[in-house]
């Protein structure tokens, strides 16, 4: 058997799906030397006349698939979660001795005999395995007994509803044999955290519809070079944090920690609608930002810590986070409504204390106007983004003003 799992994308669970709907059974190209058409027929009969609708899905997945991780119980959440359909699913692990596993919707514990039994009666023979299990799954409660009876151990048989085997009384538990450890009930939201970044509406569209305030028409050609390498960097920046999402198994549920794990699926989730939508360069350097917040929400859910957004330096966001405030009047925005559609921001006259970084804080304070301060063209002229209306990246100072930047755009959003 090639050591190659089995990968999805979504057209290809949508494939699944509708194979299921069908007649039960989906057996993937990879299994088709264990499971001849004639096989799949006989699946396809005991499926029929089963008591409980079942669903059949022959497939090592690959530890590195990004829906399911390996996991032939997250496959089955994710087909129960998009179909609805409650009944057993049976899956095959995607490690070990080729065996079934099966996944109840509602949950039955007892389920697990099943394939206990079938797998001891027809080691290495997938198909009458999964014909032995349906059938047992018709009497759960007598399966169990004859599991029981042919068990008999001081500790107990192990219990399906302990699956990191903490009250086992020292016998490991089926899901710890070949080393798949994972913790079911916490990979069970995450797989639905999963589902829900890819497919849940726009929690925060925050800059669409908005009017453009920069004309790329007056781009010069080291500005369109330096937006595209702001541009490229959130792209990477963001598609790196899905898949760090997505290879990631969170172990911890404190509320902190499942708090931290919520802000970077939501820091991804609005960080890459931006880039997916027409934005500005504006956008883009708020997407970057989005990213790298939600890349340390998650680094912190991992260590099990709550996570509380760093303030960035005021005068770019992009810059290391600020280590003082400094006070800062900004004289630029006093010279009318160059910047277009916007309305100025009404601070310009006034100072304000603002976070900065360690090398603005140093400018502010010797007199100078900081280096490198964030700025976009507005009809041809660099001018600093606070002095432009970006909506929730200049009234936030993309974060420093308020670190509840999520909610700022969301706030804007709700003004559209
Ligand atoms: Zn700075």
């Amino acid at each position: 058997m090639s050591d190659q799992g089995t990968t999805l994308t979504e057209a290809q669970l949508s494939a699944v799906e509708a194979e299921l709907a069908q007649d039960g059974v989906w057996v993937a190209d990879q299994l088709r030397d264990q499971v001849s058409p004639a096989q799949e027929q006989q699946i396809e009969d005991a499926v029929a006349s089963s008591s409980a609708p079942a669903y059949v899905t022959l497939a090592r997945l690959d530890h590195d698939d990004p829906l399911t991780s390996g996991s032939p119980a997250d496959l089955a959440r994710i087909i129960h979660l998009d179909t609805g359909r409650d009944g057993h699913y049976l899956g095959v692990p995607s490690y070990g001795d080729l065996r079934v596993e099966v996944t109840s919707f509602p949950d039955q514990s007892a389920d697990w005999y099943a394939s206990a039994l079938a797998e001891e009666e027809h080691p290495g023979d997938l198909t009458a395995q999964v014909l032995t299990t349906l059938d047992l799954l018709g009497d759960p409660a007598a399966a169990r007994e004859q599991y029981n009876q042919t068990h008999p151990e001081p500790g107990g048989p192990p219990d399906p509803t302990d699956p990191i085997g903490t009250g086992t009384g020292g016998a490991p538990t089926p899901w710890l044999l070949g080393g798949g450890l994972l913790v079911l009930t916490v990979v069970a939201a995450v797989v639905f955290d999963r589902r829900r970044r890819r497919r849940r509406t726009p929690v925060a569209s925050a800059v669409e519809g908005r009017s453009l305030v920069l004309p790329v028409t007056v781009l010069g050609t080291v500005r369109a070079a330096e937006d595209r390498r702001r541009e490229d960097e959130a792209l990477a920046a963001v598609l790196g944090l899905g898949e760090a999402i997505d290879a990631a198994e969170l172990r911890a549920n404190r509320d902190e920690v499942r708090r931290a794990w919520q802000a970077a699926l939501d820091h991804y989730d609005v960080a890459s609608r931006i880039l997916h939508r027409d934005h500005t360069p504006a956008d883009a350097v708020g997407a970057l930002v989005l990213a790298r917040r939600g890349h340390e929400a998650m680094a912190a859910a991992l260590a099990r810590k709550g996570w509380t957004p760093a303030r960035p330096c005021y005068f770019n966001a992009l810059h290391p986070a600020a280590a003082r405030r400094v006070s800062w009047s900004e004289s630029g925005s006093k010279s009318g409504s160059e910047a277009g559609s916007g309305s100025e921001s009404g601070r310009a006259e006034v100072s304000v204390e603002v976070p900065a970084c360690p090398a603005c804080a140093d400018a502010v304070r010797a007199g100078r106007e900081p280096a490198d301060i964030l700025d976009f063209l507005a009809h041809g002229v660099p001018r600093h983004y606070f002095t432009l209306d970006l909506g929730a990246w200049s009234e936030s100072g993309y974060g420093a003003l308020d670190t509840d930047l999520l909610a700022r755009l969301l706030a804007f959003r709700g003004h559209d």
